[in-house]
């Protein structure tokens, strides 16, 4: 654990030991932002994350817990705020795939269950939790205009049907983002969807080189190249700098054209 007087403003990521949620944290901390990095089960990667953040000058707090499992979430705020004290940004980027694509007439109770748990079940409640202490640390004048930011996917509106379970926990976490950004308005709390395209993350490491035919050769995305942690960091340091204000429960695709329908 670090321990920090600062007043600077504090983010958690949920699975920022890896991928996505990685770039997030470092864009962050690249901004003077104090990062609580989560992971599930890969404590080097996470630790190996913090030496990063450590490294460009932040500060940061490691917190295993899985996504999945409401009780451990509790935890991860308790922990927060144990530590610093506020919290400024959620970051719900934490996600997983089915661990075996079966076609949609095969998916198993379990495999629906596990991904819906960790996808959208624990990111709805950790929300809830959150948004709370944020109206309590608002009200307080602890914190002004904090944020939520839930990482979507083009999955919320393509099907994939050898990956049902994935794609449903994303589309309904676009409903998830209109919910929350209709109740917090009130406290000045905006709430922003992020929905990446292919970026490449371990997640995508197994189908590498099925993208890379369809991306480079066939021209899949317009913007002829795989997305990086880093394009998600920049777009997450725009909401996190107040650059938005006017705008919550928006989508912002970061998918290099992806979502445009062309002839
Ligand atoms: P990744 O490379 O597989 O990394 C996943 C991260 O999430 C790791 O830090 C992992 O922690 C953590 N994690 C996994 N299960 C968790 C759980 N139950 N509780 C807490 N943390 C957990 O994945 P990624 O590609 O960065 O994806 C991040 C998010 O972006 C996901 O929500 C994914 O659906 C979304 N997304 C990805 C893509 C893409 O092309 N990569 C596209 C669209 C959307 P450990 O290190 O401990 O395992």
């Amino acid at each position: 654990m670090t321990t920090s007087n600062s007043t600077a403003r504090v983010a958690i990521v949920t699975g920022s030991s890896r991928g996505i949620g990685r770039g997030i944290a470092l864009a962050l901390a690249a901004k003077g932002w104090r990062i609580v990095i989560n992971y599930n089960s890969n404590s080097a990667a996470a630790e190996a994350t913090r030496a990063d953040v450590i490294a460009a000058g932040g500060t940061a707090l490691v917190v295993q817990a899985d996504t999945g499992d409401l009780d451990s979430l509790g935890a991860l705020v308790d922990a927060t705020l144990a530590e610093f004290g506020r919290i400024d940004m959620l970051v719900n980027n934490a996600g997983i795939a089915p661990r075996v694509r079966n076609d949609i007439l095969q998916t198993t109770v379990a495999s629906y269950d596990e991904v819906m748990g960790v996808n959208l079940r624990g990111p709805f409640f950790l929300t809830q939790r959150v948004a709370n202490e944020m109206i309590r640390l608002v009200e307080a004048g602890v914190i002004v205009a904090p944020k939520l930011v839930n990482i979507g996917s083009i999955s919320a509106y393509t099907s994939s049907t050898s990956r049902a379970e994935y794609c449903i926990s994303k589309a309904g976490m676009g409903m998830m983002t209109k919910l929350w950004a209709d109740r917090l308005a009130e406290f000045g709390i905006n709430v922003y969807e992020i929905r990446p395209g292919i970026i490449a993350t371990d997640l995508t490491a197994v189908v590498k080189e099925k993208y890379d035919h369809l991306i480079l050769d066939q021209g899949l995305t317009p913007i002829r190249r795989w997305g990086l942690p880093e394009d998600i960091g920049k777009t997450v340091v725009a909401i996190a700098e107040g650059l938005l204000p006017f705008s919550t429960g928006e989508v912002i695709n970061v998918d290099g054209g992806f979502h445009l329908k062309r002839l």
